[in-house]
Order: structure tokens, then C-alpha cells, then sequence
């Protein structure tokens, strides 16, 4: 029994349901998980702490890789393409090295009919499409659902919420992000490291009449704000602004609103420090669950819940969607099983998820030891700037390597961004 105590249904409690299977959380990845479900023709209600309608702040996960288009086009047929027309594609990228240009490309737009690469829009418009075709696809929906206990036996799970009202399913999607109370309630342990460097990120609203281009750009060693590195990166309707922070940097000063227009100032062209409409800051975790289900397999765990990447390489979101589908899969194949026959679908999700995480993982971490090197590393960046762009080899190498290793590990396939 996993839990912190025994199944507890006996005659006579006030459990509410209809043992459709509960997915925890209502971001991104729940809301995918849910889409998924119902793709297969399973009855799925979605359980959320936060309230109907709440607006959740930022642009977080602007970057959609074209793989995850296609995966939610697979599970809502249209809805990668109604992202990709409500996102915005930059086809050039820069990267500087002291203020001086060290790569620069212009990719020719996708042929007709095929995504491009990645399309860019918030997390928050991302989460109302998903939205829209969960309560189409017939997703039923509880809000203020705090999730606080789970009791998990062979025969399924029990949810009981912060306010004491239960839930039964056959199965349990947690998709409650970062903070899971699903993980730590079934066991699982987060494994791996949290860095000590620290980034401001900013969201910028574009203007009416634009004068940043639509293009990505990564300075290494901006000479305008004591040579920390930026990444600027569109979204429809503005722009990312990331600010590595250095050894005795104050990130509260920094990310202060005199802090934040300080500096935005000097890096973007006038009139775009004051657009200002979200501010935070953030650490680079590197974390994987030891486990992505509990060991009566009946509860399984997807994005965030499971686990945690630097936002470099732009793996969060863009991992959780399979991790969601493959859930999804799970489920409906340990449905139609019966006995031990259905722990198999769940352990072959639990081990194909986890081993794309450990990938994502470090390729996560070998974007952090280029952005936060070494002296031999710093050594090599500083030569490379110095030869590119005349050195094709040292040009493509400053640009590629913030990113880490290219693409997102789904566990069958690997695929550039
Ligand atoms: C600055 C930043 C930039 C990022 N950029 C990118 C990017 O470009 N591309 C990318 O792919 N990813 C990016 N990410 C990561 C991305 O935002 C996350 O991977 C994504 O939000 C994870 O989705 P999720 O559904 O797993 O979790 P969340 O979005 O955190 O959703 C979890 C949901 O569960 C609910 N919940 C929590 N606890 C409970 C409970 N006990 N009971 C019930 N409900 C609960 C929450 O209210 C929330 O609605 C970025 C993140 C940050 C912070």
C-alpha cells in the first residue's frame, strides 16, 4: 500500500466520482494528459487547486517544438496547427560575443503544409487551446481541488483534497507540477542538483510600431550590462528577456522594477523598459523522480511532477506532452488488461519516461556547464568568439551550445528544434 494509509473506502463514505480516471492539475500537461485520455475513449476528470477562470502570470513555456505540435494534433486533430497560427516563427538567429556578432542565420520558411521547427507563444494562450478542446472532448472539470492525500492499492486510488472531500479512479495522472503533493504522496523521490547561478527573466510587450526585430539573440558576455549573458526571444505579442546573473549579484535588486528597467535599457532599444509585464527569477534544477508511478502502478506521474530542467533547450513543456500521451497510452492499454496483465503498460510508461528524463537531464546540464563554465571552458569560449565568424566550426559551436545536445528525448525518437 503506498500512501499514508491503507485504501479507506468502507460502505458509507461520501466519495465523490465516477471512477473516471483523475488527472491532478490543470496546466499544460494535465490538460494534454486529459485530451489524450479521451482521444482513447476513456472518461477523464480533471481535479485543480486553482480556481475556474484564474490567470496564471508570464509567458513560461513560449517555446512549442514541432514534434509537440504534432503529438496534440495527434490527440485534438488541428489543435498543433491552430498554436502554430496563433505563435509567431523568427527565421533568423544571432549570437555576439562582447557585443561583437559571432554567428548569423536566415532559415528559408518550412515548405507549405509543414511546421516549422517550433512555433512561440505563451504558456497561458498554449493552456486556453487545450482548454477549449478538453471541455469539446467531453473532459470533466473540478476546480478548487487541492489535492492532499493519495491511497493507492491494486484495485485503484483514493484522492482525498486539502478539504477533506475524496475522489476514487481506476488510475491517476499527477500532473501538479514542481511542487507534486501526488509525488511526494506516492513515494517518489526527486534525484539530481540544483545550481547555484541565478537568471532574471522578463516578458516585454511588443509595441505598436516594432523596432527589435523578430529574431533570437544570445549575447555571451554583453558589454552593456558588465558582460552577463541575454537571451532575447520573441512570443506572439513581445519578447523574453533572460538576464545570467553573476557571482555577487543581488537577483532581488536586479529583478526590483528600478532594477529590471535599469538594465532592460541598456540591452533593448528604447521604449521597451517600460513595457514591462512579468518579472521573476529562477535557479537551474536538474531533478528526475526516481520513479514515474507508484508501485501498485496506478498512479502516474507527467511533466513537472516527474521532472525538473533548466529552461534552456526549452524541455519542460515540450517533454511533458509525450510524457502526457504516454501516460494516456498506459491507462487505456492497463484498462482493457486484467490481473497483473495491467502493471505492464504502467511500468513499460514509468521506465520509456524516465529514461527521456535522465536524457533530458543531462542534456540539460551540459547547456549549464557551457553557460556556467569552468576556466577551461571559458578558455574555449573566449577563443572561439575570437576566430568566428570567419571559423564556421567555432560560429555554430557559440551558438548551439547554450541549448545543449539538440532536440527532446521522447524515448522513441530524437528530433531537432
Ligand atoms: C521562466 C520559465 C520559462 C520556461 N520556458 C519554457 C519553454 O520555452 N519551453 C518549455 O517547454 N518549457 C518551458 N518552461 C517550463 C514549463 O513552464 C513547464 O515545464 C510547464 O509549466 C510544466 O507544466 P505542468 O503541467 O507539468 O505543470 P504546471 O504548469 O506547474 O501545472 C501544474 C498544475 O497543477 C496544479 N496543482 C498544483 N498542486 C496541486 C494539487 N495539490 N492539487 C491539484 N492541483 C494542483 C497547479 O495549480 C497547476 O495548474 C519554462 C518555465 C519557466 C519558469
Amino acid at each position: 500500500m503506498s500512501g499514508v494509509s491503507a485504501h479507506p473506502l468502507a460502505a458509507g463514505d461520501d466519495v465523490t466520482g465516477t471512477r473516471d480516471v483523475l488527472v491532478v492539475g490543470a496546466g499544460p500537461v494535465g490538460l494534454t494528459a486529459a485530451l489524450a485520455l479521451r482521444a482513447y475513449g476513456v472518461p477523464v476528470t480533471v481535479l485543480e487547486a486553482g480556481p475556474e477562470g484564474r490567470q496564471r502570470p508570464g509567458s513560461r513555456a513560449i517555446f512549442t517544438h514541432s514534434q509537440t505540435l504534432q503529438i496534440l494534433d495527434r490527440i485534438s486533430p488541428g489543435l498543433g496547427a491552430e498554436l502554430y497560427r496563433h505563435g509567431v516563427y523568427w527565421n533568423t538567429q544571432r549570437t555576439f560575443h562582447g557585443g561583437k556578432e559571432v554567428y548569423a542565420k536566415t532559415y528559408p520558411d518550412p515548405p507549405d503544409g509543414v511546421y516549422p521547427h517550433f512555433t512561440s507563444l505563451p504558456q497561458v494562450q498554449i493552456e486556453a487551446y487545450l482548454h477549449a478542446r478538453a471541455v469539446a472532448a467531453g473532459v470533466g472539470f473540478a476546480w478548487e481541488q487541492e489535492i492532499a492525500q493519495v491511497t493507492a492499492d491494486d484495485d485503484g486510488v483514493v484522492l482525498t483534497t486539502a478539504a477533506g472531500r475524496r475522489w476514487d479512479a481506476p488510475y491517476v495522472v499527477g500532473a501538479d507540477g514542481s511542487r507534486s503533493a501526488v509525488r511526494k504522496q506516492i513515494g517518489a523521490r526527486m534525484e539530481g542538483t540544483r545550481d547555484e547561478g541565478w537568471y532574471v527573466v522578463v516578458d516585454v510587450a511588443e509595441k505598436d510600431d516594432p523596432t527589435l526585430p523578430r529574431e533570437r539573440h544570445f549575447h555571451y558576455a554583453h558589454p552593456a550590462v558588465g558582460g552577463r549573458n541575454v537571451l532575447i526571444v520573441p512570443f506572439a505579442g513581445g519578447y523574453r528577456v533572460d538576464l545570467q546573473l553573476v557571482e555577487g549579484d543581488d537577483q532581488e535588486a536586479l529583478a526590483s522594477d528600478e532594477g529590471v528597467r535599469g538594465w532592460l535599457d541598456a540591452v533593448l532599444p528604447p521604449g521597451y523598459a517600460q513595457r514591462t509585464t512579468w518579472v521573476s527569477t529562477y535557479q537551474f534544477l536538474q531533478l528526475v523522480a526516481h520513479d514515474f508511478a507508484d508501485p501498485h502502478r496506478r498512479v502516474l506521474l507527467a511533466g513537472e511532477a516527474a521532472h525538473l530542467f533548466a529552461p534552456f533547450g526549452a524541455r519542460g513543456l515540450n517533454s511533458g506532452v509525450p510524457d502526457a500521451e504516454a501516460a494516456a497510452i498506459a491507462i487505456a492499454a492497463a484498462s482493457r488488461a486484467s490481473g497483473a496483465a495491467a502493471r505492464t503498460p504502467v511500468e513499460a510508461f514509468a521506465l520509456a519516461r524516465r529514461s527521456a528524463a535522465l536524457f533530458n537531464r543531462d542534456a540539460a546540464g551540459e547547456a549549464l556547464a557551457h553557460l556556467r563554465p569552468d576556466a577551461e571552458t571559458a578558455a574555449r569560449v573566449l577563443a572561439a568568439a575570437e576566430r568566428a565568424p570567419g571559423d564556421a566550426d567555432a560560429s555554430v559551436w557559440l551558438e548551439k551550445a547554450p541549448y545543449g545536445p539538440r532536440g527532446v528525448h521522447r524515448a522513441d525518437t530524437v528530433y531537432r528544434y
